[in-house]
């Protein structure tokens, strides 16, 4: 049976290189004896060279990458580096790049073909508006729908909704893991991976509270 995949999307959390090895070595403690799922983390660019030093046994990802491998673009990360750096993932598509830098569907697939003649594995996630992408090596699939993201207290989407996207992802998709994202916590990830056929999930707030987040991820594995 293929593992259970939880992703930890930190965004711009925490503030300090500190805090961040101390969110990681608890979580890694309390997840030690949890071996059916597979967690990535995924932190901010500027943890990700130390954690990975640090914690060699981890499994890392980056928040985004650019779409050339090198070059004059200032401010931006080839996925060429985080792989040499030892990243194993990369996040690409998300919501709020779209929101808040203009990030458009052309440039997320520029990312994607990109981060996978790397070597990356390639976490897409798939709003409401987007097409079901078709299968691709490396490619793994999240259905996140802008609302259920960070409602703080709202709720994920109904279990049934999901269940009837990821069916209707599934006519397309036929290899690739189907994961969900938006407002997953400890009290319903394991719902959300019994009643809908997904894959695992993609973890925003509830990744940054160590005891939130390894209670989640035993959840998910039971
Ligand atoms: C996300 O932004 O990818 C996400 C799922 O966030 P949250 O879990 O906070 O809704």
């Amino acid at each position: 049976m293929e593992k259970t995949i939880i992703i930890a999307n930190w965004k711009m959390n925490p503030c300090t290189f500190l805090d961040a090895q101390a969110l990681i070595s608890e979580i890694l403690f309390g997840t030690k004896d949890t071996k059916t799922v597979n967690v990535v983390f995924c932190p901010p660019f500027v943890y990700l060279q130390g954690l990975i030093k640090k914690y060699p046994k981890a499994v890392f990802g980056a928040q985004d990458c650019f779409w050339e491998q090198q070059g004059a673009f200032t401010g931006e990360v080839s996925p060429q580096m985080l792989k040499a750096m030892g990243c194993a993932y990369v996040i690409l598509g998300h919501s709020e790049r779209a929101k808040y830098l203009g990030e458009t569907e052309d440039m997320v697939q520029k990312k994607v073909a990109a981060a996978l003649v790397a070597g990356l594995e390639v976490i897409l996630c798939v709003g409401e508006k987007e097409e079901t992408p078709k299968d691709m090596p490396g490619l793994l699939v999240v259905y996140e729908p802008e609302w259920a993201i960070s409602t703080e207290g709202k709720g994920a989407a109904d279990t049934k909704l999901v269940a009837s996207r990821v069916a209707a992802m599934r006519r397309t998709l036929k290899t690739s893991p189907i994961l969900y994202g938006g407002s997953v916590t400890s009290s319903n990830i394991a719902s959300l991976i019994k009643e809908t056929g997904v894959q695992g999930a993609l973890v925003g707030s509830a990744s940054l509270d160590a005891c939130e987040f390894f209670n989640l991820v035993k959840n998910a594995a039971a």
